[in-house]
């Protein structure tokens, strides 16, 4: 019988999962590897249809639904629809974990962690620090407990392995009400994703983990950067929320804490509305119109002023980040790009880097620009001091890695 994991992302309105399969890794021991399936569920509870999409690695044509899915229970039950009439058979296979990917796990949690009735009502205490996130992210788990009553639940936290930060990096300069009544802290977010990434690097360098200093630069829709030294992350762009650091795809990132009572004196917004904003309606979207990288690079290449501009302020934010970063490592290894700008952008890669040669920082322009590897590679030059690297990341390995640790 196969062995497997099963990682559930369950966003607000919105499903993510993958089935991996367990593979030998020397030893008796198993690791997540191939993808028996992976699917998406839209427009949960929203207005009209959704689609629920099933891909198993040798099917030509995903498996597709289109439906109403009023809530997240209906969903799921679609998921395991799709399951039995597409495959693989779950009967047919042992699943030794459901991971979930949790986004906010506070101070509490410093790793990922099997799920009982304490663990859930933490992460439900939790909500008022990730309230758009954490009740989504417990209505998944809830909804696979009853789906899979035998099998054990495991949260994998977005914060988790930022919880090794400094009191120095964590701490905000604020009244010792907020920040200990109130936890008002730096908690730090997209960790499987930094973890994942900063132990590929290692590899890659051939180092041990726990020698190695990297800069990770996470830039997705959301995007944040992580100094981790020694496997420990030191420091990282993301803060009490996603909203803090980096420039991101409508979010702001930093910007001076008086701006939210300005904007409440002058223009009458409050502060859920200037909340909303920026991290709605901010970000590439605020200065370009498009929150997608691509548009606003289609739109810089036609001499359109605002895009450039955006692009400007996107790569300023990211250099000033690695200088910084830089200097609270000391001593860096690699500095990694990942996620789908990192990835996929050689542009904001050689331009986020440029004139940093006298940290040992370059990028050798034939590597970055090809085309041909899409997986990991190094793109500075052979014999630099700072190896640039692009890394993609594999949250849901690395989830399905971490919820098969906590059980077994
Ligand atoms: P999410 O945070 O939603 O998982 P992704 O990691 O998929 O996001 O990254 C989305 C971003 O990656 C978008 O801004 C998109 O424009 C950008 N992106 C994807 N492919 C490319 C590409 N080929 N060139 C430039 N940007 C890209």
């Amino acid at each position: 019988m196969k062995q497997a994991v099963l990682v559930l992302n369950v966003g607000s309105s919105s499903i993510k999962y993958q089935l991996l399969e367990l593979e030998p890794a020397g030893e008796g021991a198993r690791e997540p590897g191939a993808r028996l399936a992976t699917g998406i569920v839209d427009r949960i509870g929203g207005e009209g249809a959704g689609t629920l999409t099933h891909k198993q690695p040798d099917d030509p044509q995903p498996y597709e639904v289109s439906d109403t899915f009023a809530d997240h229970e209906q969903a799921l039950a679609a998921v395991l629809g799709a399951f039995r009439d597409a495959g693989p058979d779950l009967a047919k296979i042992e699943l030794k974990a459901v991971g979930h990917r949790v986004v906010h796990g506070g101070s509490e949690f410093i790793q990922a962690t099997v799920i009982d009735d304490a663990v859930l009502a933490k992460v439900t205490e939790m909500i008022p620090l990730a309230p758009l996130h954490n009740p989504a992210n417990i209505t998944g788990i809830e909804g696979a407990r009853r789906a899979f009553p035998d099998v054990p639940q495991v949260a994998v936290f977005d914060t988790a392995f930022h919880q090794t930060l400094p009191e120095a990096a964590y701490t905000y300069a604020v009244p010792s009400e907020w920040r200990e009544r109130y936890a008002v802290r730096r908690y730090g977010f997209h960790g499987t994703s930094h973890e994942y990434v900063s132990r590929r690097a290692a590899a890659i360098l051939g180092r041990p983990v726990a020698e190695t200093n990297v800069i990770v630069l996470h830039l997705g829709n959301g995007a944040s950067v992580s100094a981790v030294a020694g496997g420990r992350s030191v420091e990282t762009s993301m803060g009490l929320t996603p909203l803090e650091g980096l420039v991101m795809g409508t979010r702001s990132g930093d910007i001076d804490p008086a701006i939210p009572a300005y904007l409440q004196r002058v223009a009458g917004l409050d502060s859920a509305a200037v909340e909303r904003e920026l991290n709605r309606s901010s970000g590439l979207l605020g200065l370009a119109g498009s929150n997608d990288l691509r548009d606003v690079n289609k739109k810089a290449d036609a001499g359109d002023p605002a895009a450039r501009l955006a692009l400007d302020v996107y790569r300023h934010r990211l250099r000033k980040y690695i200088g910084a970063y830089y200097a609270v490592l000391g001593r860096v290894d690699a500095v990694v790009f990942t996620a789908g700008v990192g990835e996929n952008d050689p542009r904001t890669r050689s331009q986020s880097l440029a004139g940093l040669e006298r940290l040992g920082i370059a990028v050798d322009d034939a590597r970055n620009e090809s085309t041909a590897d899409r997986g990991e590679r190094f793109i500075s030059p052979d014999g630099a001091e700072v190896a640039v690297l692009v890394v993609p990341t594999d949250e849901e390995i690395e989830i399905a890695r971490q919820a098969l640790g906590a059980v077994s």
